[in-house]
This record gives C-alpha cells, sequence and structure tokens, in this order.
C-alpha cells in the first residue's frame, strides 16, 4: 500500500452511532480488497466525494426517509469518479460519472443501486457536486416548487451561505425577488452581498438577528427558505408577510440534539398571515432531476448562478469534512478531494 493509501481500495466504516456532536472516532478507516466488476457492472475509481448534514441522520438508528447505515458498513455519499473498467455498454472505461458511490476509493457496480449519472460534457467533480448534485437541486425544488419566488417579494435564506443556501438565494434572486441571507460570519455575508447579489446579509452568530430579519423585512417575509430549524425559524415566523411560503428544507440546529426539542413557538402566526409551511425529502423529485439540472447548467453558463466549494484534501478527512458542517467551517459545498 503506498503512504496514503491512493492507488489501493480503501472504505471509510461507521463504527459508532453518534451521540450529540459527530466524533471521528464514530468511523473506521480500513483497507478493503480490489473489488471486480462482474458482468453488466463497471468499476468506479473516485475523486472528490461531498458530505452533507443528513448523513448525521443516516448514521441514527431510526426510521427517516431512508434506511439507516450500518454499523461496519461503508460511509453512504455521494462522489465523482471515472470508470477504470467496464462491462457495460453505457458507461465505456473513462466515463465521468456521479452517484452514491460511499466513502470508499473503488467501487464495482452496475450503477442502478447507486443512481450514477454521466457528468454533464465539461462539468467540474466539484459543480457536479455542488449546484448538479444533491444540494443544488434540493435548492431548485425547494425554492422554485415550494418556496415560488415572485418579483418583488421578500425572501429569507438561512444557512445562505451553505450549498443548499447559496443555490437557493440565488434562484430566487433570478426569479426577482429580493433575497436576505443569514449566515454565521463576516466573510460568508460579504460573500452572499458581494458575489451571489443578495440584498443583504445578517450574521447571526454577531447581530440581533430577530431585529435585523424586521428592519430588513418591514412589508414582512414572503418566503422563508428554512436550513437550520430553531430561534432562526421562529424568528422567520414572527415576520411573515400575509400568503407567506415557509419551506423546511433542513433543521441543522437539532441534529445534534440528545433531548427533547421545543416547537416553535410563533407557529401560530400561520393563521393570522393565512400562510404555509411544507417540508419535502428531494428524492421525491428524482424524476424531474435532469430537467431541472438542465435549467441549472444554463444559469451557470450566464453566469447568473455562481458557486464555492471548500475543499479538504485526503481520504481520512471525509470525517473532518463532514464536522466542518456543523461547525460552520464550510463556505458553499464541503467537498473532499481524495485523488492525493
Ligand atoms: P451547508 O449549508 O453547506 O452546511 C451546513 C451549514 O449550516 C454550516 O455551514 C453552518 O453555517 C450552518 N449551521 C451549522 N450549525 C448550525 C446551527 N446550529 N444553527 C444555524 N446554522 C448552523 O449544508 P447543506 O448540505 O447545504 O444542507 C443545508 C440544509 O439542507 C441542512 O439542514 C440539510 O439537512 C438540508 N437538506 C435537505 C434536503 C431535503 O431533501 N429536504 C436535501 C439536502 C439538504 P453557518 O456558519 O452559517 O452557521
Amino acid at each position: 500500500m503506498s503512504e496514503n493509501g491512493a492507488g489501493q481500495n480503501q472504505h471509510i466504516l461507521l463504527a459508532a452511532r453518534p451521540s450529540g456532536a459527530i466524533k471521528a472516532t464514530d468511523f473506521e478507516i480500513v483497507d478493503a480488497p480490489m473489488p471486480t466488476p462482474g458482468a453488466g457492472e463497471i468499476l468506479i475509481k473516485a475523486d472528490f466525494l461531498a458530505v452533507e448534514p443528513a448523513m448525521r441522520g443516516w448514521m441514527e438508528d431510526r426510521a427517516s426517509y431512508v434506511p439507516p447505515v450500518r454499523i461496519g458498513e461503508v460511509m453512504r455519499g455521494q462522489g465523482t469518479g471515472t470508470v477504470e473498467a467496464s462491462n457495460h455498454p453505457d458507461f465505456p472505461v473513462g466515463t465521468a460519472v456521479t452517484g452514491m458511490l460511499g466513502w470508499r476509493r473503488y467501487i464495482a457496480t452496475d450503477g442502478k443501486s447507486v443512481s450514477l449519472r454521466k457528468l454533464p460534457e465539461g462539468v467540474s467533480p466539484a459543480v457536479a457536486l455542488n449546484v448538479l448534485g444533491l444540494t443544488g437541486l434540493t435548492a431548485y425544488f425547494g425554492m422554485l416548487d415550494l418556496g415560488k419566488p415572485e418579483t418583488g417579494n421578500t425572501v429569507l435564506v438561512s444557512g445562505a451561505a451553505g450549498a443548499t443556501g447559496s443555490v437557493a438565494g440565488q434562484l430566487a434572486r433570478i426569479a426577482g425577488a429580493r433575497v436576505v441571507g443569514i449566515a454565521g460570519g463576516s466573510e460568508k455575508c460579504a460573500w452572499l452581498v458581494d458575489e451571489l447579489g443578495f440584498e443583504a446579509a445578517i450574521d447571526y452568530k454577531r447581530e440581533d438577528t430577530a431585529q435585523r430579519v424586521a428592519d430588513l423585512c418591514p412589508q414582512g417575509v414572503d418566503i422563508y427558505y428554512d436550513n437550520v430549524g430553531g430561534d432562526i425559524l421562529d424568528i422567520a415566523l414572527d415576520n411573515l408577510a400575509l400568503h407567506a411560503r415557509v419551506v423546511l428544507c433542513g433543521g441543522i440546529s437539532r441534529y445534534n440534539a440528545t433531548g427533547p426539542l421545543a416547537g416553535p413557538a410563533n407557529y401560530f402566526n400561520l393563521v393570522y398571515k393565512r400562510a404555509r409551511m411544507e417540508g419535502f425529502i428531494l428524492i421525491d423529485y428524482a424524476p424531474r432531476f435532469a430537467a431541472a439540472t438542465k435549467v441549472l447548467v444554463e444559469h451557470l453558463n450566464t453566469g447568473a448562478l455562481r458557486h464555492r466549494e471548500t475543499i479538504l484534501e485526503g481520504f481520512d478527512q471525509l470525517p473532518k469534512a463532514l464536522m466542518h458542517l456543523f461547525s460552520g467551517l464550510n463556505i458553499g459545498k464541503q467537498l473532499v478531494d481524495i485523488t492525493r
């Protein structure tokens, strides 16, 4: 085995179910045999792997929208890679692909079991896993199908400088809305305003978020795109405009909770404002992924949609990358480059 494992197969397994924050010891890195593709299968060498806060839920032993990852099983996750050997007519050697490759360097698969897709021509792994990956598609359906932004709407996005929030906010801006983002730290807030075209950004770690939302959204919030839940959701509910749409995309502030959680105290404002609050799960939109990807590619090509990635290098950095999401160390999409 080479010093860093490159050229050999390695897996990262779930070693323990997390209690509270994820720890490095919740995972185990192991050497694994090089898989051989069978009939109808291909061998993929992964190059970039993505992390998402939802993985914290997949590590728990409870029913959700996907089965939990079992102890000792390879951690589930999206990645990109290249076909190195092929017994599959649709994926010849050299094809760049993306799918749920898992936390491993090499995988032999028929493609179906990992929802394999070819990367569109000219699309980099970073873009494939960011704007055109799970989080970009989530932003697309959550903002456009549930939020339905219109010209002149005021749209508030939390987790705004993360992978999903940054795309969701820009899609609302492209639709003609004025967009206010909530994110942790001045660097993130400056990126939202200076580069992504948000009208304003609130640093929830340093500012009085309730006061700032009230000041920046005097006519109320038409769409609140929620990535975080908790106190920020409550503040948004307190500032709704008539017929507002509250899009429940995620609730990262609750993912590490160990005890009972309080509900949003201000939910009754949904009644006063004749508003709607609705959750969704991306996988339900799978039949529309290709159409959404086409639109996102157009926005990328015109320069209307910008993106950023935070990249750690090294296969063994995957647990750390996942932990980054909970401490807010990522700007845009958190990826891991495992080519070295
Ligand atoms: P991300 O936003 O790129 O990264 C997570 C961000 O959350 C961090 O950068 C951090 O930014 C913020 N954060 C962490 N702890 C927080 C806390 N306690 N309170 C407020 N903010 C906190 O991650 P992502 O992959 O794009 O996911 C964003 C949300 O979308 C997650 O809740 C995820 O579960 C959800 N999601 C839902 C679906 C679906 O189908 N419904 C699909 C994909 C993702 P700050 O520095 O700003 O705190």
